[in-house]
Parts: C-alpha cells; sequence; structure tokens
C-alpha cells in the first residue's frame, strides 16, 4: 500500500512539486509517515492547520531586528525600536504575540514581560543565563539523568561550559529531591537556579523551590517547555509567582510553530531583551512569531482546556494499562503528559536489553517514542528507558480506550521485539487505527 495516495495533495505541496519533485518526495513520505505511525514522543505534536499557514506566510521575507518596543529606564514604550523600515505589520504581530504570551502565562500582565524571538527552547535557555549570570557565575539544574535538559548545565553544552553549573537529582521513590536540591543551593551559593524538566512525569513544586531560591539570593528560572500547556490551564501548579522566569518552548504541548518564549517578571525585562537581541540573535523570525500568536490564541481557548484536560487522562490511562502489562515506571505512575519506563527492569516479557533497541523496534510496529537515560545510567547513547507521552495522540482526538489498546500494542511489541514479521504485524493494525485520525493538513 502506497500511503502517499491516501492523503489529500494540497496545494502547498502542489507548489513544491512543480519547482522541485525531490523535496516534494520526502514531504509527501513524511505526512504519510505521520499519518500511519502513532507519535508516543511526548516533546512532538501536530499544529494546526492555522499555524502551518502563518508559519508559511509572507512574514518569512521581512527582517526585524530589533522590537517593536524601547525600554525607558526600566518601562517599556510603545515605540517603534527596529533597525529596518517596513516595519508595520512586524510590530503589530510581535506586539500582539507578546500580549496573548502575558495574558495566558501571567497573573498580572502589567507586571511582567515577555520576549516571543528565541528560536527554539534552547536559545530562549542561553538568553535568560546570558542576561543574569557572568560566565563562570555558579548556577543549578536537574541532572540529565534524573530528567533535566540538556541546557540546564550538561556539560557537553555551553551553559555547561561557560558557567559553574551544579547538578540535582531524584531520591530513591523517582521525585525531585528537594532536601537535596536545599542542600546544595546552601553550600553552592548558585546565582540563579532552573527548575522544569523533560523526562519528569510527577509534578513540580515551584512553592517549595521558589522558598530555596529566595534563601540563597537565587534567580529562579521555571523552564516548563513540556508542560507549560498544563500549567496555563490549571492542571500543573502555575510557577508564577513562585518564579522569577519562566522559559518554555512553543511546539510541544503548546502546538504552536518551533520556536521559545520568555516570560518574566518586569524587572528583568530590559536584560532579557538585550540578551536576545543583539545578545545571542539577529532578525526575528516573524513568520514563527505570527505563528506563535496563532498558538497562543489557540491555547487560551475553552477546546485548549479541554485538550490538556484530556492529555492528562490519557496518559493515567497508559500509565495503568502498561503496569497492567508488566511495565516498570519511574516515579510508579504519571502526574502529567508523559511516562518515563524502565525498560530493563519490566516484568511479564515488558523487559528489553536496553532503550535504544527497543525504541527502534518499536518503529518497526508503528510506535514512535524515544530512548531516555533513567536515574542510574551512566550512558546516554545506551539508555535503559524510553519516554512516552499523550500531547500528540490527544490532539487527534484519541481518548482512553485508544490508550487501552496502545498500552497492549507496547507491550506486545515488547515481547514480540525480535520478531520483525510480528512487528509488521502490528505497524498494520497502527495504521488501520490511524486511518481514522488524520493529522491537521499542513504541507
Ligand atoms: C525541549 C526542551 C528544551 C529545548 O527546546 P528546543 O526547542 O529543542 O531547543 C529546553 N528545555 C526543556 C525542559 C525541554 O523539554
Amino acid at each position: 500500500m502506497n500511503l502517499t495516495e491516501l492523503l489529500p495533495a494540497s496545494q502547498n505541496l502542489a507548489a513544491v512539486r512543480r519547482a522541485d519533485p525531490e523535496t516534494a518526495d520526502i514531504l509527501a513520505a513524511e505526512s504519510a509517515r505521520q499519518q500511519s505511525t502513532i507519535c508516543l514522543i511526548p516533546s512532538e505534536n501536530y499544529a494546526s492547520t492555522a499555524v502551518s499557514a502563518a508559519l508559511s506566510s509572507t512574514l518569512t521575507n521581512k527582517y526585524a531586528e530589533g522590537y517593536p518596543h524601547l525600554w525607558t529606564n526600566g518601562d517599556r514604550v510603545e515605540r517603534n525600536g527596529r533597525y529596518y523600515q517596513g516595519q508595520a505589520n512586524t510590530n503589530a504581530v510581535e506586539r500582539l504575540a507578546i500580549r496573548r504570551a502575558l495574558a495566558l502565562f501571567t497573573p498580572d500582565p502589567e507586571n511582567y514581560h515577555a520576549n516571543v524571538q528565541p528560536l527554539s527552547g534552547a536559545p530562549a535557555n542561553l538568553a535568560v543565563l546570558h542576561a543574569i549570570l557572568q560566565p563562570g557565575d555558579v548556577f543549578m539544574g536537574l541532572k540529565l539523568a534524573h530528567g533535566g535538559h540538556l541546557t540546564h548545565g550538561h556539560h557537553v553544552t555551553v551553559t555547561g561550559e561557560y558557567y559553574n553549573a551544579v547538578q540535582y537529582g531524584l531520591d530513591e521513590t523517582g521525585a525531585i529531591d528537594y532536601d537535596e536540591l536545599e542542600r546544595v543551593a546552601l553550600s553552592s551559593q548558585p546565582k540563579l537556579i532552573f527548575c522544569g524538566a523533560t523526562a519528569y512525569p510527577l509534578q513540580i513544586d515551584f512553592a517549595r523551590i521558589g522558598s530555596i531560591a529566595r534563601r540563597v539570593g537565587a534567580v529562579l528560572v521555571a523552564d516548563v517547555a513540556h508542560i507549560a500547556g498544563l500549567c496555563v490551564t490549571g492542571l500543573h501548579p502555575h510557577p508564577f509567582p513562585h518564579a522569577d522566569i519562566v522559559t518554555t518552548t512553543t511546539h510541544k504541548i503548546l502546538r504552536g510553530p518551533r520556536g521559545g518564549l520568555i516570560v518574566s517578571k518586569k524587572q528583568f525585562g530590559p536584560a532579557i531583551d538585550r540578551s536576545v537581541f543583539p545578545g545571542l540573535q539577529g532578525g526575528p523570525h516573524m513568520n514563527a512569531i505570527a505563528a506563535i500568536a496563532v498558538a497562543l490564541k489557540e491555547a487560551a481557548s475553552d477546546a485548549y482546556r479541554a485538550y490538556a484536560a484530556q492529555v492528562v487522562a490519557n496518559a493515567r490511562e497508559l500509565a495503568e494499562g502498561l503496569l497492567h502489562e508488566g511495565f516498570r515506571l519511574v516515579g510508579g505512575r504519571t502526574e502529567n503528559h508523559l511516562l518515563l519506563l524502565d525498560v530493563v527492569n519490566g516484568t511479564n516479557g515488558c523487559r528489553a536489553k536496553n532503550g535504544s533497541y527497543l525504541a527502534a523496534q518499536w518503529e518497526k510496529a508503528g510506535l514512535v517514542a524515544n530512548k531516555n537515560p533513567i536515574p542510574g545510567d551512566a550512558k546516554a547513547w545506551l539508555p535503559s528507558g524510553i519516554r512516552v507521552g499523550t500531547p500528540a495522540v490527544t490532539t487527534l482526538g484519541m481518548k482512553e480506550s485508544e490508550m487501552r489498546q496502545i498500552a497492549r500494542w507496547m507491550a506486545d511489541a515488547t515481547r514480540h521485539a525480535d520478531d520483525d514479521g510480528h512487528l509488521e504485524v502490528i505497524a498494520r493494525q497502527v495504521a488501520q487505527l490511524m486511518a481514522a485520525f488524520v493529522p491537521p493538513t499542513a504541507v
């Protein structure tokens, strides 16, 4: 079966095909892959057709170095702060995105600041470090193998190379070890503490970390890239007012274009704006900023609130199904949108030699997830875990009954991981289910 033939050929793809059939073939194959497999990667999602359309708008042609505002004595003045002419519409769309970011993320927009220009989550985090710290300054973040992000001080990144990064971790139950965090903060006296994670299935106690940060005089940054949509809908405690600065990606649970946001208490606004531009970046991607504006409007809707609640309900159902089959979950459960499986220590056949092998075999069954380090892992390239999440499948409209089916397929694909023929049978069943759940049209 050639799946590309089943897809509606959109006008955009036809335009690419007329100019460049080779690229068009790749784009069509990717759409077919997304249509026929189940996306369980918790950091991925399907952007709406409106977001994709804004992304391919004429704003991609425009240079807009600078901001739609200027800073005078710590106050943001709505006066053109761009370097080039022709900014009527870039200013309008960036102001709209800023206004929506403040309305969605802050309790009190007047006293907060938003920067919508970071090109993605990693540059947003680097911009914050660059705004607050001097090279060599001490900051704290959660260890990568315990669920933290690379940019929270891992030594392979610039955040670990230019700054003096001190790491904290999880306790033996799989929860953030808040006592250790406090001890490390008291002994290392960081100027900044990062909280937030990329592979952490439990809720984060922002209030507790906030009180530790205040005790040592550190700026608290909450990186909610994964859980932003849960925080703004009340399904996870909100980082404000405990955090001073919040960073997020816009393309994960927020379902926007690839991009980053920094929302902060107002006093950090001038330093953050300077740090993003001219400190780290050149011209902002105005087409992405327009698409962020669209995504933020969508995220403020009742439909999005219902979506976020279903993401959490689906994750719980998936966790229950997987535990029932014999999988072992780091932390034992989920309180958000994701689950971290310890695939080396499962029972009832729900185990494998490592996460890399199993994730690759699962893909043959149409189940697309990612290998992930878990506590105790020494090697990030041969980890013992797999991370799965429900933001993407929930966008498609899947509910609890599909989660139970997916849990059965995951167990089946694990028990028969060495049997490619069996995996292919599952892949056909997966494609059949996916035929009823069409992702929004993009290209
Ligand atoms: C995904 C993620 C990032 C990085 O975002 P990119 O867009 O990949 O640069 C940063 N922090 C956390 C917690 C993330 O999950």
